[in-house]
């Protein structure tokens, strides 16, 4: 399986998120959870940095899982201090590797910069670097079919076709207790679609109400695009809150009182497991075509979250 089957596969697919290490210790542990997950991985997906030695970092793990593994793998890719020809570079050095799946991202803004500034002659939006993938792919393998369907079942047929993913931002919480979806987040998504993109990929969220508020937004503004819910085993409160920071996601704050409440981490995780089980079963209940979890290059949690998405 593969990226390509989110349209077609009789299950939801499962993959797994990694990010490059910077140590020889966190080299060893991410080709251990490599090794243990890829038998359970339909694709795993490696994050991407501005600076040139995270870029060389993820170029080496993503070339590793392709050349060593039978897993096909994600290479994100973002609009950060590069221009539109250096980027154009990127997604060919990426090609020749021999990746052909995307994650199509604009990025962040540096540390302490909360406007985005693109680079010179850079892109402002995702929506720009999906149409430029779609352009390297169409000078090198002719160009893809205008239907994503399609698109992805050429590229199941092996034709040297490209996917392409694209990142979608669950509801967020409203004082009324529901969710509401930002108007330009769901415009952006509109726009990623319309410039090629074959699916979504979601931000972390806390409430499968979250999950819900995107697919019925998303729906509702003519988006087809399979949306796969990102999810990570909610079990530690330091990392949530360190996750909600970095990515200005409002905390979950029932969810942090009812860990905090457990009085042991060994409580906490059965707790925060049973959470994160139950949000998952829902949204598969919804319909959600697949499953992306973030896994910070530890195969235990991921794991034990499926096996008892699978036992229950
Ligand atoms: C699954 C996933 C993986 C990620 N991996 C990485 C990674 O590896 N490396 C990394 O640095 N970051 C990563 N990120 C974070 C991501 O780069 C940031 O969230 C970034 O701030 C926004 O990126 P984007 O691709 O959603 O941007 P865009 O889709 O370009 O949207 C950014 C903002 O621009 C505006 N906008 C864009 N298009 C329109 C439009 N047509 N109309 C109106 N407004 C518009 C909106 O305000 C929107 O919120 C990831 C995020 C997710 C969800």
């Amino acid at each position: 399986m593969s990226t390509s089957d989110l349209y077609s596969a009789s299950r939801p697919t499962v993959s797994f998120e990694l990010y490059p290490p910077r140590t020889p210790k966190g080299e060893a542990q991410v080709w251990e959870t490599v090794q243990r997950l890829a038998p359970v991985a339909d694709y795993f997906s490696v994050t991407y940095g501005a600076s040139g030695t995270t870029a060389e970092r993820s170029e080496a793990l993503v070339s590793r899982i392709l050349t060593q593994t039978s897993v096909p793998v994600i290479a994100h890719l973002t609009c950060v201090g590069r221009s539109r020809s250096q980027l154009r570079g990127v997604v060919e050095a990426f090609l020749d590797l021999g990746v052909r799946d995307f994650l199509a991202l604009r990025g962040d803004p540096p540390a302490g910069e909360s406007e985005w500034t693109p680079a010179p002659d850079g892109f402002a939006r995702a929506s720009d670097l999906v149409a430029l993938i779609r352009e390297v792919e169409t000078e090198r393998f002719g160009a893809p079919p205008r239907d994503p369907v399609e698109r992805l079942a050429a590229h199941r047929a092996g034709r040297g076709r490209v996917s392409i993913a694209v990142a979608a931002y669950p509801g967020y919480a409203t004082p009324d207790g529901g969710f509401r979806v930002r108007q330009d987040e769901l415009a952006a998504l509109r726009a990623k679609q319309d410039a090629g993109a074959d699916f979504a990929i979601t931000q972390l969220f806390f409430d499968p109400g979250a999950y819900d508020a995107l697919l019925a937004a998303a729906r509702g503004a003519g988006i087809v695009l399979p949306l796969v819910p990102g999810v990570m085993p909610l079990t530690d409160p330091a990392r949530i809150r360190r996750l909600c920071d970095m990515n200005t996601i409002p905390h979950p704050g029932e969810l942090l009182g009812e860990l905090a409440a457990c009085g042991s981490p060994e409580v906490a995780e059965r707790v925060g497991m049973e959470v994160t089980g139950a949000m998952v079963r829902r949204v598969l209940r919804r319909g959600a075509p697949g499953l992306h979890l973030y896994t910070f290059n530890q195969h235990a949690g991921v794991l034990r979250l499926l096996d008892g998405v699978l036992q229950a």
